[in-house]
């Protein structure tokens, strides 16, 4: 009856560090557990998405949505400021009540083209967005190097990352798999290395 499997300290920051960002179905998925261990085991450790919709809103915060409303979601708007979708969306009614401009949020692409250099043979890519702090998925310009998010806003081309990338993928070729060796080996985040570790899989699976 009982399917026991221990949770490491790991897996609980990771709880911590995302109930802010993903669903418990989409933290499960990673965790490879089920909706309702994650949902026990945020219980025990009293893990609360942090429900500051009461905190006064700041114009550094307002500022950020009048920059960021034409590229980003307002779920995704809502995860980097810490607060509800529905609080976000009441703070926009508000400004747009005192005539503030707030853009539209942009179409999404639907050919994949770099709106950059209008190179159309793009990757894909699971990419880190220092922005949102999520890893949404992108499209790759082959050219430019510019990564493209599906809300058309563009990643700036980062050398670190792709040489990051690059130093990663070596490493995972010399049979270096332990998460915490590929953090001392590269100094990348773990949530970036188990992406790039991810999509390295993806690649050799398909060989
Ligand atoms: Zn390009």
């Amino acid at each position: 009856m009982s399917r026991l499997k221990l949770w490491t300290k790991e897996e609980i920051q990771y709880l911590k560090d995302n109930v802010n960002l993903l669903t418990k179905t989409e933290m499960a998925k990673v965790l490879n557990r089920t909706y309702k261990s994650i949902e026990k085991k945020m219980w025990e450790e009293r893990i609360k998405k942090s429900g500051n919709d009461w905190k006064k809103w700041t114009d550094k915060e307002r500022e950020f949505i009048i920059k960021n409303a034409e590229f980003m979601t307002q779920k995704e708007l809502a995860a980097h400021l810490k607060r509800t979708k529905s609080a976000v969306q009441y703070q926009i009614r508000l400004m747009r009540k005192k005539g503030v401009h707030i853009p539209k949020r942009k179409p999404k692409i639907k050919v994949p083209k770099c709106p950059n250099c209008g190179n159309e043979k793009l990757g894909n890519v699971t990419t880190f967005d220092d922005l949102t702090k999520t890893t949404p998925d992108a499209y790759y310009c082959k050219e430019c190097f510019n990564e493209i998010l599906n809300s058309g806003r563009v990643l700036p081309p980062l050398e670190n990352k792709m040489n990051g990338k690059e130093k990663t993928f070596q490493l995972l070729d010399q049979g270096i798999w332990e998460l915490s060796e590929l953090v001392r080996e590269t100094g990348l985040k773990k949530r970036t290395l188990s992406n790039y570790r991810k999509e390295y899989k993806e690649k050799k699976g398909a060989i």
